[in-house]
């Protein structure tokens, strides 16, 4: 066959980049803090909207929108009646005063890429391994409600459904009201037969940009250690009750932290430390704190030491409840395993980048993300494109727009391989 019969494989054109940063650009206005960054809460007005607006984008661009009861949106795009489905996406949902490229990049990319590849495919209709779906999952960020990364859970079975919408927001509101109240709890949970997850996020961290490479490709993540620690002391007035018999919640809260972050800096590079946020009762000026609950974090790829960790801090909280005078409760934790991903799926991510012409390297994740549930449930791919200054859960999260569209050149990629892994189809049924 002559090398013009080749036909050549679905790429973003220029109106498919254009659609994309429409797209985006939706998003950068719902939830819009007034220093450029997003307030999406999980099942928020802001949320509501941005959902809303998304479901609307999928279905005017022929997508058969499922709402499954964990608030999950499938956009499916079927190409092979019966077959397993490739699925694409993140989360919709952000940190408050968050950044505006974190998930929200992943889950616009996905129905970009697939509304553009499936336009491409009715010129030369193509028989496709799989069918393309696309998916913006529930609570992905944990700022809302506890754990992260619950929508797919839920979806992978590692979390009950009844669990996951019994989770209490900070005013006692559960995530199922919370998703009534938007009218995003579907009836059911909705079973995706799924051969791949492919997942594009911004890196939110630096390395990509020091090393001047335009795609990462995660092979792994780190552990993580979270850990809900509270506090009991005794109620009083800050004035005329005596020092020496005050029970001051807060007081524990304090040393707490500060030995939090002094973990990190006797296990330098290796162990990442925070508590990032505390919750006090009746956090009035003049009243001893009465209950304070730390939100600590340990993260590391060194597993062995987060169990160590988590023994040596039992102690050493015990210890501080008894020199505060206060009682601890240390039993609301969540330790998530190294996941190592896919290595063949890594494998060929890397090489698809090659072959369109980006530079590429594999590296670790340290934060968690919903390909790693996924992970445990089909192979799955985190594919990152760079992040200015590594800054992230920012306002100030920035990612270029030419980095932005790499990301779909390899997304789209990344699909027809594994949709077409024969290659593309001329009309007379020649492979390119
Ligand atoms: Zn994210």
């Amino acid at each position: 066959m002559s090398i013009s019969s080749i036909p050549a494989m679905p790429r973003m054109t220029t109106l498919d980049y254009q659609a994309f940063d429409t797209l985006f650009a939706t998003s950068d206005n719902i939830g819009a803090t007034a220093d450029g960054g997003l307030n999406r809460l999980t099942a928020s007005q802001e949320d509501k909207a941005m959902r809303d607006a998304f479901c609307a984008w999928l279905t005017e661009h022929d997508f058969d929108v499922r709402i499954d009861a964990i608030g999950n949106i499938f956009g499916l795009m079927t190409l092979q009646e019966g077959a397993p489905w490739v699925l694409c996406g993140s989360h919709l949902d952000t940190q408050p005063l968050g950044g505006r490229f974190d998930g929200v990049y992943g889950v616009t990319a996905a129905a970009s890429t697939i509304a553009a590849l499936v336009r491409q495919l009715q010129d030369l209709p193509q028989q496709s391994k799989y069918n393309l779906a696309v998916v913006n999952w529930t609570n992905e960020e944990g700022a809302r409600f506890q754990p992260s990364l619950i929508g797919s859970s839920v979806f992978t079975g590692a979390v009950e459904l009844d669990t996951a919408l019994n989770c209490l927001d900070a005013n006692g509101i559960t995530l199922g009201e919370a998703l009534e109240e938007i009218g995003y709890r579907g009836d059911a949970l909705f079973p995706l037969p799924v051969a791949n997850y492919l997942e594009l996020h911004v890196e939110q961290g630096p390395h990509l940009e020091t090393q001047q490479k335009q795609i990462g490709v995660v092979t792994g993540t780190w552990a993580a250690l979270k850990w809900q620690v509270t506090f009991h002391g005794e109620q009083n007035h800050t004035g005329p009750s005596l020092m020496q018999v005050r029970r001051d919640a807060l007081l524990a809260a304090a040393q707490t932290i500060v030995a939090v972050r002094e973990a990190a800096g006797q296990h330098p590079d290796v162990l990442h430390t925070s508590v990032g946020r505390l919750e006090t009762t009746p956090n009035s000026p003049n009243v001893v704190t009465r209950e304070a609950t730390v939100f600590i974090e340990f993260r590391s790829a060194d597993e062995a030491l987060l169990h160590q960790l988590h023994e040596s801090f039992s102690q050493k909280m015990q210890s501080i409840a008894q020199s505060t005078a206060t009682e601890v409760d240390l039993s609301r934790y969540q330790f998530r395993p190294c996941r190592q991903l896919d290595t063949a799926l890594t494998q060929k991510a890397l090489n698809q980048a090659e072959k369109i012409g980006l530079s590429a390297m594999p590296l670790r994740s340290v934060a968690g993300h919903d390909a790693i549930s996924l992970s445990y449930h089909c192979p799955s791919s985190l594919i990152f494109v760079p992040s200015t200054g590594g800054v992230s859960h920012n306002e100030r999260e920035f990612t270029a727009t030419a980095d932005l569209h790499r990301g779909l050149d390899f997304l789209i990629a990344m699909l027809c391989e594994l949709c077409f892994p024969a290659g593309f189809r001329s009309e007379s049924g020649e492979a390119a």
